[in-house]
């Protein structure tokens, strides 16, 4: 698979010791990851690798599709991610590409989050802290029709409008 922005090869990265959910280009830096290991993954894991310094001129080569199914990648604004930070994301598999650095712009600020939420004794809504999962790409790309779709977002609201408790 190759890198959506400068078009060099990803190579896997086993982000938290889990091998398949993560790869990372080996020119630019990118981050190309499910959205689970992602969630998990703390900024002493990311340390272990290194961010890169490249010349800009690189970053227009790539096409910024889907390394995997060629799906155009769509910027990604949602509560969970700050608006300064950059990230891609492919609406028919689901996974997220972090350009250069922003991975580890993301996780201090997710971590953040999580201290204000743990410091202030308050319980935070799931949808403001964790990057949405898979799940509600499928339902986005159509693949699930009729009842079967009714059935999954039934089975998507509860833990949607739930909240998760922060353990230190
Ligand atoms: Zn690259
Ligand atoms: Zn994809």
């Amino acid at each position: 698979m190759r890198c959506p922005d400068c078009g060099a090869v990803l190579s896997d990265t086993p982000l938290m010791g889990k091998v398949g959910e993560a790869m990372r280009c080996g020119r630019c830096g990118g981050w190309w990851t499910n959205g689970s290991v992602v969630n998990e993954a703390t900024m002493m894991e990311l340390l272990k690798w290194p961010g890169k310094m490249i010349a800009g001129k690189w970053m227009v080569v790539g096409e910024e599709r889907c390394p995997r199914d060629r799906q155009l990648l769509m910027k990604y604004e949602g509560e969970s991610v700050p608006f300064n930070v950059s990230v891609k994301r492919c609406t028919k598999c689901g996974w997220w590409w972090w350009p250069g650095d922003e991975l580890y712009r993301f996780k201090p600020a997710q971590e953040v989050k999580k201290d204000y939420f743990r410091l202030w004794g308050k319980m935070a809504e799931t949808g403001s802290l964790l990057l949405p999962l898979l799940i509600i790409a499928v339902i986005l790309s159509g693949l699930v029709a009729g009842l079967m779709l009714v059935q999954i977002r039934q089975q998507v609201g509860v833990p949607a409008r739930g909240e998760i408790q922060i353990h230190k």
